[in-house]
């Protein structure tokens, strides 16, 4: 298996937004979490492994995470169910008031150029054959397609998201199927699969990775990414459980994973790991966190010199696995 390690990132420019109304950020989504237990059921076993042995690691706004004993992966005791979920969302998609369309659209540019590229260059490293037919689930805003298809492939985006698809089309004149990956069923086969920013939100993980197997080709790579237990911004946020200004183990989050969980889940599916690519946002959340809770953050300094030093900083978790993302590059056996 090749490792790769870090994406460096001015995280003052892609998060000017937050950045600029932290507090308010804070109490938004602190707010709203406290809102979220009336939509919630509650999960007894492990969405991985299926084991009802589990111990209680970290409880964030009243929602319990729990550790499974048998395969280390760790899952929110309660969650969305599925009646409520689509109510909640429309909630909780409403832009927040106090957006700047200026920065927003800088910031949009910004992520294209620098996050979203990044992670499509990675994967067209494992890619050998030009156009490959690519799905790419829960697509978001179209970012990913409007970069493979510059690169030539032919590529398919699905995404539930009225906003999103609105905004793919309007900026990028991209048409987005629209569907639930759940309801996603298309008659042909797929060469790439790529599932970026979704495996946390989603209830049965098992059933999404069986899904794509199913949909590639003899041969086929899935690019899927994962957010790690094992991290920096989860003792962060254990630290500081009810001061939310990043969303690693937000209570909508219904699964965090460790590599040993992923490996199982992949192993158990007949997919093969081929690269995984660690990198994450830890110290700008630990950064955020000191902000928040101590206005001589800023005062003293200390924001500005974090921020300075937040790639070099970040570039030791990655190496030591402890960042709060890895992605993941697995091969159909
Ligand atoms: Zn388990």
């Amino acid at each position: 298996m090749k490792k790769f390690f870090n994406k460096p990132v001015d995280l003052k420019k892609l998060k000017a937004n937050v950045l600029r109304n932290l507090e308010e950020q804070s109490s938004y989504w602190g707010n709203y979490a406290k809102k979220l237990h009336n939509f919630t059921e509650e999960v007894k076993n492990c969405p991985i492994c299926n084991s009802d042995q589990s111990a209680a690691v970290v409880t964030i706004y009243n929602f319990n995470y729990l550790q499974c004993e048998s395969c280390t992966h760790v899952y929110n005791s309660s969650r969305l169910n599925s009646k409520m979920r689509k109510s909640f969302y429309r909630e909780i998609d409403k832009p927040i008031s106090y957006s700047d369309t200026y920065t927003d659209k800088k910031v949009q540019k910004y992520r294209l150029e620098h996050v979203a590229q990044g992670k499509v260059d990675f994967i067209q490293k494992h890619i050998n054959k030009t156009p490959s037919k690519w799905l790419d689930l829960a697509c978001g805003n179209g970012d990913i397609i409007y970069l493979a298809e510059k690169l030539g492939h032919n590529i398919t985006g699905v995404e539930s998201n009225e906003d999103c698809i609105n905004y793919a089309k309007e900026f990028y004149g991209l048409k987005i199927d629209k569907s639930k990956i759940e309801n996603y069923n298309p008659k042909e086969k797929f060469d790439i699969i790529s599932l970026l920013g979704i495996t946390d939100l989603i209830p049965d993980p098992n059933a999404l990775l069986k899904k794509c197997y199913n949909l590639l080709q003899p041969n086929g790579i899935i690019a899927v990414e994962f957010p790690n237990y094992n991290s920096l911004s989860t003792l962060i946020q254990k630290s500081f459980p009810n001061q939310i200004v990043c969303r690693h183990m937000y209570p909508t989050v219904m699964n965090i994973y460790t590599y040993k969980s992923v490996e199982l889940l992949l192993k158990n599916i007949g997919l093969n790991i081929d690269s995984i690519w660690w990198y994450g946002m830890d110290i700008y959340e630990l950064t955020t966190n000191l902000m928040l809770i101590e206005p001589k953050t800023k005062i003293s300094g200390l924001s500005d010199s974090l921020f300075l030093y937040m790639n070099n900083l970040q570039e030791a978790l990655d190496k030591n696995e402890q960042s709060d993302n890895f992605l993941i590059i697995a091969k159909k056996q």
